[in-house]
């Protein structure tokens, strides 16, 4: 029985990890998604099944089939129902009940100790436990908060009876050591719960610390930081599954919650590199100011699609830079066909400008691109192409700001040092946006004022049929 049970998470994490890897690149991350998928269920019947032969029994089968029936269904109805846009809201909270999922099991684990003393371990393993389930507690509880407070400051605002509330950002610089000392007082319930295993009260407290930690950690980000904080949340989901997997003695929740926990890191990494940013300056120095929007007094006449076509005519190269608001007019479809249609009447020489945090998640262009067939060799990251720009004739910039904001080069503001796409290096600038407003870090953009700026006002999608018909009646 226990060579099939280590056969079965054998698989399942063989998987998970070649499920991975395939996820690196967009034309098979969906067969890469797929495999994680199976992973999991080969993972939970192998569970189920251990459980049920090895004498433990298990519980009572109606509530792990009602369990996975109701999942699975809340799963289908959230998939089907959520528009791309909402995406990351989504992400982050499944980020939030990964990390309680994972604490809920250490503290049940916990639990059985209160019922017979017999299950309490001894010596060093109960040390690796009762540091595992607090680790678990700390990570998996302050994961739940923070990440529903990220959901929420991504969304905006929540709505409570019709009034829409802004979600704050506050983070006044005596809360940094209030965090560490939250901090320490976990290592010392830790510490404590080791010497008196059945005494509850210092799990409730470790929880009821996390939850605070996990408000206080992420209250005081906001502006272009998010990116970073749904990454990190991302990757603790990760690291509390692991640290139950040890309590439980579970490999295979080892080895995926290594896995997550690890890509999540890599990838909260390349979000600060792409923010400019160290990660201890985005968890303690509160970059996203206020979050307060910036006042517009000034104006800019708008052009329409006939003088933007004409502007095109004459351009050997444009480079399409997009960005949020192309995911919100899902546009994608518009886009690629512009870039066909100049490409092939005018032989125009078309490249795409992705900054690595553009939209709201991370990849969000390149999965829109994708799904609207634009070759992959055209996407061309920020780096790479910033240097491109003085020799561009037009950039077409459809939906993005702050990832275009000159003012990031300024040293201030809650945009400071963040790399930005060089559109504003181009001959001429044309942006496709509803209004003159600011993007998601509140900051006014000095690009849509500049003379060799064409403001294309309106809808992503309407605007780019707008340009798609001048284009062909030229
Ligand atoms: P921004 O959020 O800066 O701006 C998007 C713009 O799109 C808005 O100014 C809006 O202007 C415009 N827009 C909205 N709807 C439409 C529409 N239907 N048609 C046309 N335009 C529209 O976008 P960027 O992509 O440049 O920057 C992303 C920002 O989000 C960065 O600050 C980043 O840090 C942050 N972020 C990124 C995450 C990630 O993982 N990628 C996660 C969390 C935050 P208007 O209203 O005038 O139309």
């Amino acid at each position: 029985m226990e060579d099939w049970v280590s056969v079965g998470y054998l698989l399942s994490a063989a998987l998970f990890i070649f499920g991975l890897k395939k996820l690196g690149h967009p034309r098979t991350a969906p067969f890469g998604n797929q495999l994680g998928a199976i992973g999991m269920l080969v993972a939970v019947i192998t569970t189920v099944l251990q459980m049920q032969l090895t004498g433990d029994g298990v519980v009572d089968w109606t509530l792990i089939i009602g369990g996975l029936v109701l999942g699975s269904a809340i799963g289908y109805w959230l998939a089907v129902r959520v528009e791309m846009t909402g995406m990351p809201e989504l992400v982050a909270m499944f980020n939030g009940f990964g990390g309680a999922a994972s604490a809920l099991v250490a503290l049940s684990e916990i639990m059985r100790y209160l019922e017979d003393a017999s299950n309490i371990p001894e010596g060093l393993k109960l040390t690796v436990t009762m540091v595992a389930a607090g680790l678990s507690a700390l990570v998996g509880w302050m994961t739940l908060t923070g990440s529903m407070l990220a959901m929420y400051k991504l969304k905006g605002g929540i709505s409570v009876f019709g009034k829409w509330i802004k979600t704050p950002t506050w983070g006044p610089s005596w809360l940094n050591p209030v965090k560490v000392l939250l901090m320490l007082a976990v290592v010392a319930l830790i510490y404590l719960s080791i010497g008196d295993p059945t005494n509850t009260d210092y799990m409730w407290g470790i929880i009821g610390i996390s939850c605070l930690l996990g408000i206080i950690l992420v209250l005081p980000i906001g502006g272009a930081d998010m990116p970073v904080v749904v990454s990190l949340l991302n990757s603790l989901s990760g690291i509390a599954a692991a640290f139950t997997g040890f309590i439980i003695g579970n490999s295979v929740l080892i080895i995926a919650g290594s896995l997550v926990g690890a890509s999540g890191l890599i990838l909260t990494f390349i979000m600060c590199k792409a923010m400019n940013r160290t990660l201890l300056d985005v968890l303690f120095k509160s970059f996203g100011g206020s979050g307060e929007k910036a006042s517009l007094t000034r104006t800019k006449v708008g052009s329409d699609a006939d003088e933007v076509a004409m502007m095109i005519d004459g351009a050997q190269k444009v480079i399409i830079v997009p960005g949020y608001g192309m995911a919100v007019s899902q546009c994608q479809h518009q886009v690629k066909e512009f870039a066909d249609l100049i490409t092939e009447k005018f032989g125009t020489e078309v490249k795409y400008a992705i900054h690595p945090v553009a939209g709201r998640m991370p990849g969000h262009m390149n999965v829109l691109l994708a799904e609207a067939s634009v070759p992959y060799e055209q996407l061309i990251e920020m780096d790479e192409i910033n240097s491109e720009f003085p020799d561009c004739d037009v950039a077409v910039v459809i939906g993005a700001n702050d990832t275009t904001n000159p003012a990031a080069r300024s040293g201030e503001g809650p945009l400071a040092g963040m790399p930005i796409i060089d559109a504003d290096m181009a001959r001429t600038v044309v942006i496709i946006k509803r209004s003159l407003s600011v993007g998601y870090a509140g900051v006014d953009n000095d690009l849509f004022y500049e003379d060799k700026t064409m403001m294309l006002f309106g809808d992503g999608k309407a605007m780019m049929s707008q340009l798609n018909t001048a284009i062909k009646e030229i």
